[in-house]
């Protein structure tokens, strides 16, 4: 289970998590939006949150599997809601890579000076 934080201002969220690989991932949402943001972990992990985040996540993964970024790895997906700043209930979905029925390893000591791809 990732523990989210939400951070942000009236209109705009932020909803992060301190990843055991050391990224803090942040999906991105703004209210009345009508869209979901996410961030997909250098080491595996995604998460989306915003609206429809659930079905956003699934076809997310439903297309990488279909460009064939994902041989060999099962994602387990779960959700859960964060409050956002503005009081609203802001669905969070996150998907957990496995290989072979047991977590993906996370590559210690990799490089972090990459910049995270953010949806927007
Ligand atoms: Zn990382
Ligand atoms: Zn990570």
């Amino acid at each position: 289970m990732l523990k989210f934080k939400v951070k942000g201002s009236k209109e705009q969220m932020a909803v992060t998590y301190s990843c055991d690989c050391g990224c803090t991932p942040s999906a991105d949402y703004r209210q009345g939006s009508g869209e979901a943001g996410h961030e997909h972990c250098c080491c595996g992990k995604v998460h989306f949150a915003g609206h429809g985040a659930v079905e956003q996540m699934e076809a997310y993964l439903t297309d990488r599997r279909q460009q064939g970024l994902d041989d060999g790895l099962e994602y387990v997906s779960t959700q859960t809601e964060v409050k956002a700043p503005w009081g609203e209930k802001v669905s969070v979905a996150y998907a957990l890579p496995y290989v072979h029925g047991e977590p993906a390893p996370v590559v210690p000591g990799h490089e972090h000076n990459h910049d995270h791809a953010h949806s927007h």
